[in-house]
């Protein structure tokens, strides 16, 4: 079966993507790897209709609402391999068979480098997090941490504090100058030096190499992120390099540098969200449809 588009991945970004090609009655497939990356969250914050629903739950409702269209096809598997053909782009996926459309939409997601810090790991998307909008609030104002993986600690460092009294331990990944220091101050940080050992206690207690414990609601960690697919780099799509890692360079209309492929979502921008990912998706759908409609490739 020839598909006007496939779509790689079948998350929120994806799925969105889908909604104005099935509502234009296009054949999409879908192919999912279901690996969400927030599936390590017990709430998703932020999304206007579903603020602290279930991400699953999110997730699950939306494929169910793109899959009512007659003519969208689900394949649970991870897309492997991409070349361009003369119908467009051959997939191959470990599902065995392999597929082809006319137009590509990425909508990949990223994956999180976290810490080697034993128990933090563990504690990921519970008392662990990258982002104080997600789960900053349900934290109570009570005492919260960022540990420094990078200098970008500073910026996280900065905000905390509007969400509950803050510690950044430098975990002598960077020592902040005078005028950062200062900036800290004002801001009400305190700052703790020295290595850390681990993350224990119920929820996020700060174990230092010299014996000291810090308690805390959260803490807070800037992880890198990197798409973990093979097929942008087979496509010959540009990245570009973000604060917190590479991410695939689109245009205002979600076109990546190669002709034909779209992408959206977290793999399509320096830091994503849940609403984002679904605007992203919602122009990436538009804008593969417009492809089809008015270009040849
Ligand atoms: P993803 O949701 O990551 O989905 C990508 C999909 O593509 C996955 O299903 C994956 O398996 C699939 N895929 C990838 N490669 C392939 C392949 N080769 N073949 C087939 N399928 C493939 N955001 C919020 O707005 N609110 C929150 O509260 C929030 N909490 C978070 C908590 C944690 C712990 C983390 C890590 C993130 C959180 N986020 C939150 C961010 C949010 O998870 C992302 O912004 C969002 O998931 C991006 O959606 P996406 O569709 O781009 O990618
Ligand atoms: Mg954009």
């Amino acid at each position: 079966m020839q598909y006007d588009v496939i779509i790689i991945g079948g998350s929120y970004a994806g799925l969105s993507a889908g909604l104005p090609l099935a509502r234009a009655r296009r054949r999409v497939l879908v192919v999912d790897a279901g690996e969400r990356r927030n599936r390590y969250a017990e709430a998703s914050h932020g999304l206007l209709t579903n603020d602290g629903k279930a991400p699953g739950d999110i997730a699950a409702q939306g494929k169910a609402e793109l899959l009512n269209y007659p003519t969208v096809t689900w394949l649970q598997a991870e897309a492997t391999a991409v070349t361009r053909v003369a119908e467009g782009f051959r997939l191959s996926t470990s599902a065995g068979e392999d597929v082809t459309a006319s137009r590509l939409i990425l909508a990949l997601g990223v994956v999180d480098e976290l810490p080697a810090v034993p128990g933090l790991a563990e504690r990921w998307g519970r008392q662990v997090f990258h982002c104080p909008y997600c789960h900053g609030y349900e934290l109570n104002q009570q005492p919260v941490g960022v540990l420094a993986t990078s200098e970008l600690a500073m910026h996280q460092a900065l905000m905390l504090p509007d969400w509950g009294p803050t510690t950044l331990f430098l975990n002598d990944v960077f020592t902040p100058d005078a005028q950062q220091r200062q900036a800290l101050q004002r801001r009400g940080v305190t700052v703790i030096e020295g290595q850390i050992a681990a993350i224990g206690g119920e929820r996020a207690e700060v174990q230092l190499a010299d014996g000291r414990r810090h308690a805390l609601a959260g803490l807070f960690i800037q992880s890198r992120t990197r798409i973990a697919s093979p097929l942008p780099a087979q496509l010959g799509c540009v990245l570009e390099q973000g604060p917190l890692g590479a991410f695939l360079k689109v245009d205002a209309m979600q076109q990546t540098s190669a002709p034909g492929v779209f992408a959206c979502g977290d793999a399509a921008r320096g830091a994503g969200s849940v609403p984002l990912a679904v605007g992203d998706g919602a122009i990436a759908g538009t804008a593969a449809h417009r492809s089809l409609m008015f270009e040849t490739l």
